[in-house]
């Protein structure tokens, strides 16, 4: 709708969880923006984290899911992973607050002597902060287009009443006052139990958070009732009456067999017209249009052949901490009409070790491995299961079976190679035996090779193809580069690459300096390919990741079909010996445009 020109006001749609943690409300917020989008306006989103962490860089996948990596760089929270892929945009690290952020930015401010002797205070210095930082960065545009979104869906992590999200909900409370009646809508999601004994719906718990968010200056406009069923009329009525909601609302978020179907589930429940309603835009947004998305979700609930795809990671107990992995699988699948059928495999019970102290765990493990028809092995850090980690990848390439290796995962890849091709028993990364006498991964950070801290290589960096004629230039579309996410210290030491490429390793894609290998394939190989990026990031529904549905495919045998899609285009060939000369300025003329666009409608 807005085009970048002339003054209007940003609309804001703030999204509060109450009664329980865990309700869903990062894929209802992403909902509510896919739904709105279908009205024909530009959307972007905003994740408040109420933790004392500056970013998620440093915290642990067990505990807290994985660490999402945007464009910039920024380490933040899976949420923002959701909105991206819901919404296909591209967020920026500071769509992510954090109480550490907030709290550094006021205190930096404090120390610059910027408050003037002041007291400073949480109201209403870190609650300014906390309305100023939205103000900015809802502007932000992030969906490819010139100027800012019209409506940007702020996530409020956290339950209600808890004692970190004060100074939150107070600022929001400011905020929805601040910006006016007709700019601000806020969504309540709750939860409505059903007691098994009777069977009935439980509206007590919704009454009590809502009187919590009130008295917190806080007014819902719709509240959002998890629920197993649709909520009865009468519970509606009580709801509406307790709450001061009217009944018309009040949504229920049923139990629906897969995501997907949210945005329908909310549209049917009329929810556009509510949120429209109070942000003053009923005239000017359009009926919404989601075909696409309820024919996906439709079409994904009746997949039925299976593809088995083994994990073989370090957090296999928790999926949370391989989320964008398993929706770049799910996308991949999805696309190729395949049922997507997970194997987690513990890393370090298929080593050796295992097999005598627990040898039904070594034993499972290895059934699940060589059940699958596919092998991801993806990033991490730390020794544990790398040993597991390198089996599974000698496994894959004796056996030709089809293999992805992402960050750690090609790292290991290339270990093995040495290893067992090469016959370099020792070959390691330094990450994990600093003495190795064939380091074949190294510590290549890109500032400071002392400095451990603020080292990591992290953000869009771009890779460019080194031939036409390997499997991940075809699958990409045949463009001469790409850029994908990164997140890590260690890459393969430059000085031992013409070895491992004597050996028959290919390293298929380059840094322009040539000196980073960021692809890996075996040339002989089904499909055996490594990547120093991280591809997950980029995946989205109706758009899977290049190197996800080769892996896909690979494993259902449809790659060849899958590549006669992608022929090389004339010239192209040209254009690449004259990189390999040495001749990076040629390349970086290319346009960007449209990279991952080649994969999309390949399998509609
Ligand atoms: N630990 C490895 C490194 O730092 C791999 C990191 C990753 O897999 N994200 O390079």
């Amino acid at each position: 709708m807005n085009k970048g020109g002339g003054m209007k006001k940003m609309k804001y749609v703030l999204v509060t969880g109450g009664v329980v943690s865990g309700l869903g409300k990062g894929v209802t917020a992403s909902s509510i923006g896919v739904l709105l989008k279908a009205c024909g306006l530009r959307v972007t989103s905003i994740k408040i984290d109420p933790y004392l962490n500056t970013d998620a860089g440093t915290m642990s996948p067990f505990e807290h899911g994985e660490v999402y990596v945007l464009d910039d760089g920024g380490e933040v929270d899976l949420d923002l992973g959701n909105y991206e892929r819901f919404l296909d945009i591209k967020l920026t690290r500071d769509n992510n607050i954090t109480t550490g952020k907030i709290y550094q930015a006021v205190i930096d401010k404090e120390r610059r002597g910027d408050y003037l002797g002041k007291t400073v205070q949480v109201v209403p210095h870190i609650t300014d902060a906390i309305q100023e930082w939205i103000e900015r960065v809802a502007m932000i545009p992030v969906d490819g287009q010139p100027g800012p979104a019209d409506v940007c869906v702020i996530e409020l992590g956290g339950t209600i009443g808890d004692i970190e999200s004060m100074p939150f909900t107070e600022a929001l409370g400011q905020f929805s006052y601040r910006v006016g009646a007709g700019n601000f809508c806020l969504i309540h999601v709750s939860l409505v139990p059903v007691l098994s004994a009777v069977g009935e719906q439980k509206s007590k718990p919704t009454q009590h958070s809502v009187r919590g968010l009130r008295s917190l200056g806080l007014t819902p406009n719709i509240l959002a009732c998890r629920s197993t069923l649709a909520l009865e009329e009468n519970v509606k009525q009580k709801l509406s009456q307790f709450c001061h909601v009217p009944a018309e609302n009040i949504i229920t978020l049923y139990d629906v067999p897969n995501i997907w179907h949210l945005p329908s589930l909310l549209r049917d429940q009329k929810a556009h017209g509510a949120i429209l309603g109070a942000l003053n835009l009923l005239g000017v947004a359009r009926e919404p249009n989601l075909k696409e998305w309820t024919s996906r979700a439709e079409s994904c609930d009746m997949l039925l052949e299976p593809v088995r795809i083994a994990i073989v990671g370090k957090y296999t107990g928790l999926s949370d901490s391989y989320l964008s992995l398993l929706k770049a699988l799910l996308h991949a699948s999805v696309s190729l009409r395949k049922k997507l059928v997970v194997d987690w495999v513990p890393a370090s019970d298929i080593e050796d070790e295992t097999a005598k102290e627990n040898p039904d765990a070594y034993k499972a493990a290895w059934k699940l491995l060589q059940g699958a028809d596919g092998v991801l092995v993806p990033g991490g850090f730390g020794d544990r299961g790398v040993e597991g980690k390198i089996l599974a990848a000698k496994y894959a390439r004796e056996n030709r079976i089809p293999f992805l290796g992402i960050c750690l995962g090609m790292q290991i890849a290339v270990i093995e190679f040495a290893r067992s091709i090469l016959g370099l028993q020792d070959a390691n990364s330094t990450e994990f035996d600093p003495d190795t006498t064939s380091p074949c991964v190294i510590f290549m950070p890109e500032g400071s090779k002392t400095h451990f801290g603020g080292t990591m290589r992290l953000g869009s960096r771009r890779t460019y193809f080194q031939v036409m004629d390997c499997k991940s230039a075809k699958l990409y579309g045949n463009r001469g580069f790409v850029d994908e996410r990164h997140r890590h210290r260690y890459e393969v030491n430059p000085d031992m690459v013409s070895t491992l490429e004597d050996a028959g390793l290919s390293f298929t894609g380059k840094d322009e300096t040539g000196q980073r290998m960021e692809i890996v394939e075996l040339p002989n190989h089904p499909y055996y390919i490594g990547t120093q990026f991280h591809p997950e990031f980029k995946s989205r529904p109706g758009k899977p990741s290049a190197l996800f549905l080769g892996l896909i495919a690979a494993a259902c045998g449809q790659l060849d079909s899958l590549l006669h899609a992608h022929k090389i285009p004339n010239g192209m060939a040209k254009k690449v010996s004259l990189y390999q000369n040495g001749n990076a300025t040629k390349f970086a003329k290319i346009p960007a445009d449209g990279i991952y666009s080649n994969c999309n409608g390949v399998h509609a």
